[in-house]
């Protein structure tokens, strides 16, 4: 078990029947690989991991929709692309260049640019079903998402997938939790959501009366109280055993006094990594290699 998933706080699993999954950057990733070729050329040396990096930053400090946001989200890509290349040192007007680029390829392919399947996720899945926990999805999406599961050879997993753009409402709008949840007659309790967005995926899931996990695949989010994991894979060792034992993990939710402190750190942090992003250090990560 690496670090993340050993310092992640107890998470009591007892009762878990269902696991809720997030798609983008949580079941299959962004092509870093397309994005950059294409940004390298305005940055030379920018890597494949520079560019996972900077989704990650974006993703906890620069972007994403909050509650109240238009379900369909006309231009959220370009923007959130955008996003990545300022992270990535990008000017403005090169940004929006590969921007463009990026929004082009996302509408041709049919599995949209969020298309490298995570090389553990299939084996995560057939690990749950083995134990008898029952999966979903709700996906904040453009109305492709079980197409693109059917690509990734991974819908015939799910008893239930809900896209934001055909159900009318997005996370973290309790609602589509909700959705799901009804469709598969269980109770909010009983349920874990897995997402890589702490507002959107996590808390949108703990309002809903579901208990968040957090995939932190490039470990940005190590100083909140967040129970997470960096590789999907540690998902079965922090969940409940077939028997209904808990593993050695689990124990009790995180306090409400805890999450308020992590709350306004990770104001503080934002503000402060806003004010940093075309400094060196935030280049230095994300260009570091490895
Ligand atoms: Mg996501």
């Amino acid at each position: 078990m690496d670090r993340a998933a050993a310092q992640s706080p107890a998470i009591p699993l007892r009762g878990v029947r269902a696991v809720l999954f997030d798609v983008g950057n949580t079941l299959s990733h962004l092509d870093y690989g397309f994005l950059a070729e294409r940004i390298r050329r305005f940055a030379p040396g920018v890597t494949p991991d520079g560019v996972g990096r900077a989704d990650a930053l974006v993703r906890r400090y620069g972007w994403e929709p909050g509650p109240g946001a238009p379900v369909r989200r006309t231009g959220f890509f370009p923007a959130y692309v955008g996003a990545i290349c300022e992270w990535a040192g990008l000017s403005e007007t090169a940004g929006l260049q590969v921007a463009a680029a990026a929004e082009w390829e996302h509408r041709a392919r049919p599995s949209g640019l969020w298309n490298r399947v995570d090389p553990e996720a299939a084996a995560v899945l057939g690990a749950l079903a083995e134990r008898g926990v029952r999966l979903g999805v709700v996906s904040n999406a453009d109305g492709r998402v079980e197409d693109q599961l059917r690509l990734f050879g991974l819908r015939e997993h799910f008893e239930v997938v809900v896209d934001s753009d055909r159900a009318g409402v997005a996370k973290p709008d309790p609602r589509i939790f909700h959705l799901a949840l009804a469709q598969m007659g269980l109770p909010p309790d009983e349920a874990v959501y897995v997402g890589d967005i702490m507002d959107v995926d996590v808390d949108g899931a703990e309002r809903a009366g579901m208990r968040g996990v957090l995939y932190d695949r490039w470990s940005v989010w190590t100083d909140t109280g967040t129970p997470r994991v960096t590789r999907l894979g540690h998902l079965v060792g922090i969940l409940g055993t077939r028997d209904g034992a808990d593993h050695p993990l689990t124990g009790t939710a995180r306090p409400g006094r805890e999450r308020t402190r992590c709350l306004k750190r990770a104001a503080a942090s934002r503000l402060v990594l806003r004010q940093r992003r075309n400094e060196r250090q935030s280049t230095a990560f994300v260009r570091r290699s490895g």
